[in-house]
């Protein structure tokens, strides 16, 4: 599962067409004082936008990181975004005794919160909620990391709020500003977790559902094809993706929540869904859900 799942939750996903990539370098095209950065780390954001969460220049420049980061790092900790259907179909999947793994590229612990057990979450891409540091391992608590973050980083979002500079957050035990949460960035290695558990179950399904992503990002996007000849895959997003991959899969067109929501109808779990996810669900997945049950009330 990818970003495309959790852009009904309000969370901007990265390379869309509003996405953070091209948000940052309109900012950035308009006030190139924006970020903390030296005339030659703006140029590099700007030619390639990604650059900013390499860990190059993380270890160059850590503030960065906090400042483009804020938004999500408050919103998570004030729990401004709430899961939707697309996020609750493993745990349906989960209490049908069907659920191998599930395995997330997003970063926003979404889903921590929909009652799966944590074993079945591999998180690709790290959790904005686990914070240590880069140099030692030290690991911190997120709201700690959250009050430092607040008074040491200028809000590029909001700039009435926080401090006028941006200073780095010192590692408790080593002193290092290298205290992040632990995504991955690009040049950084995967979580140790990635490799053995990939690799003991991609081939133990036998039915994958790709859902919400752009497939562009290596390795997350080798992972269909680690699945056995006989495995069934679904490809669920806006757009068909995969057929430059080389495997075989059938592919659902339509917005995350609004194709599982189908899914689910139609394998009957319709009350379960209503049950396990009751005040924890996104506005537009509960208006799907009313929508749904008022054109077919048996549903
Ligand atoms: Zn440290």
């Amino acid at each position: 599962m990818a970003e495309g799942i959790a852009t009904a939750s309000g969370i901007p996903d990265f390379r869309g067409p509003e996405g953070l990539y091209n948000t940052l370098k309109t900012q950035l095209a308009q006030d190139p004082g924006l970020l903390t950065a030296t005339p030659a780390q703006i140029k590099k954001i700007m030619e390639t936008p990604i650059y900013v969460f390499d860990c190059d220049l993380y270890r160059e420049n850590p503030v960065i990181y906090n400042e483009v980061r804020l938004a999500l790092i408050l919103g998570t900790f004030e729990r401004k975004w709430k899961p939707t259907i697309a996020h609750y179909f493993p745990v349906l999947l989960h209490m049908k005794g069907k659920l191998l793994q599930v395995v997330s590229m997003n970063i926003d612990g979404l889903l921590d919160r929909v009652g799966l057990p944590p074993d079945k979450i591999l998180d690709v891409h790290g959790n904005i909620t686990r914070v240590a540091c880069e140099s030692c391992g030290a690991e911190m608590d997120f709201a700690d990391f959250v009050n430092e973050v607040k008074e040491k980083t200028r809000n590029i979002y909001d700039p009435a709020d926080g401090p006028d500079k941006s200073t780095p957050i010192k590692c408790r035990r080593c002193g290092n500003a290298t205290v992040k949460p632990r995504t991955v960035l690009f040049g950084s290695n995967l979580p140790k977790e990635f490799d053995p558990v990939t690799k003991q179950v991609m081939p133990k399904a036998d039915l994958l559902f790709v859902a919400g992503t752009s497939l562009q990002v290596y390795p997350a996007n080798t992972l269909p094809g680690m699945t056995s000849k006989n495995a069934k895959r679904v490809v669920v997003n806006a757009v068909d993706v995969g057929e430059e991959l080389g495997f075989d899969y059938d592919f659902l067109e339509g917005k995350c929540e609004e194709v599982f929501l189908e899914l689910i109808i139609e394998l009957g779990w319709l009350s379960d869904l209503e049950e396990v996810s009751r005040g924890n669900l996104t506005e537009s997945s509960v208006e799907l859900i009313r929508e749904r049950k008022l054109a077919e009330p048996n549903a």
